[in-house]
């Protein structure tokens, strides 16, 4: 029986042509620059978004870090959704290792943050005041059904921001779905945030590894960073070159996870004592509420033992992700399992 598990897009594997690139791959010590296989995914990466620089970090839990680390003093106050995977799941390490104040903003459903919100929270010169030095946003906004934020959206915080006197960085850990699902490039949001991260090893299916852009100086400074907490890997090239891989091969193909998650989110909707509205479901991520007696645990239980592996996100809230592996079939598959499992 083939597991179907859309827990997450974390969970793919590497493709054959990604292994073939790690066995063949170039290295060095990247922590004297000296690998070219991460040297050059760093510059791939840079030219995609546009930006001048780019630094390889092994999650994309370090990333934002690293970001947040090199943006921020201790005591700047950084505005971030009260939704944002940088509040909710890394461990609170912006507080912890960085002294960083978050100011958190309701998410909307969308997963913007209120512009007059923004506006309202940041701070103004007081004795008694932290510093707002930064925004953070989330595109796509994982917790709120994958949505992708409009590069408009990102000009107008980024403008707002600049006016301030306040820079902004994007938790881009999706950023490619995003770009698939509103049919422009990748740089189209990054024009407008001073620094974004994103991930090599969701959705574009590489093992390991994020990457963190911005200008040239900030990227040095973030190497830094990224060497005090223990980032700074040597032969990395190994890791990188899926990387590469990833980024030459495996972002069209992420059409393909939008329209497997769309026929799931239509599929799930037609099925009694399940709450979803497809019309918020844009890209790879669903989420959708049990109505009846069972909860989240009870059918993730079930489905499991028929091969369908979802997500608890609450006590009657499920997530499910589309990624590279997952066909169309299985999404037929899974969603008969599920059906079943709620009779
Ligand atoms: C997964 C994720 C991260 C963190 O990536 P890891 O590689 O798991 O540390 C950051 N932000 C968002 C929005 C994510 O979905």
């Amino acid at each position: 029986m083939k597991k179907i598990d859309l827990r997450s897009d974390t969970v793919t594997l590497p493709t054959p042509a990604m292994r073939e690139a790690m066995a063949k791959a170039q290295v060095g010590d990247d922590v004297m620059g000296e690998d070219p296989t991460v040297n050059r995914l760093e510059e791939i990466a840079a030219a995609r978004m546009k930006k001048d620089a780019a630094l390889f970090v092994a999650s994309g839990t370090m990333a934002n870090l690293v970001a947040l680390l090199t943006h921020c003093a201790r005591g700047d106050e950084v505005i971030v959704g009260d939704k944002a995977h940088s509040f909710i799941n890394e461990v609170g390490g912006m507080a912890a290792l960085g002294g960083i104040h978050p100011r958190t903003l309701p998410n909307q459903l969308d997963g913007t943050l209120a512009l007059a919100d923004i506006a309202n929270a940041i701070r103004g010169d007081n004795v008694h005041w932290p510093r707002t030095t930064l925004i953070a946003l989330e595109n796509t906004h994982n917790a709120c059904n994958g949505s992708p934020l409009a590069p408009e959206y990102h000009k107008t915080v980024y403008d707002l921001a600049h006016a301030r006197g306040i820079r902004v960085h994007t938790d881009g850990a999706r950023i490619f779905n995003a770009a698939v699902a509103l049919g422009v490039p990748a740089s189209e949001f990054a024009q407008y945030t001073d620094t974004i991260s994103f991930c090599l090893s969701k959705g574009l299916s590489a093992p390991v590894g994020s990457l963190l852009c911005g200008t040239r100086d900030f990227i040095a400074e973030a190497r830094r960073q990224r060497k005090m907490v223990g980032g700074g890997m040597r032969q990395a090239g190994i890791i990188a070159a899926a990387g590469i891989v990833a980024l030459e091969t495996m972002i069209d193909r992420l059409a393909d996870d939008h329209a497997h998650a769309r026929r799931l989110a239509e599929g799930l909707a037609d099925l009694p004592g399940i709450a979803l509205d497809p019309a918020c479901m844009k890209t790879n991520i669903v989420f959708f509420d049990l109505t009846g007696g069972m909860t989240a645990r009870q059918l993730t239980e079930r489905v499991a033992r028929e091969g369908v592996l979802i997500g608890v996100s609450g006590e009657r809230r499920i997530r499910a992700v589309t990624h590279y592996g997952v066909e169309r079939a299985d999404i037929e598959t899974a969603l008969g399992v599920i059906r079943r499992a709620l009779e």
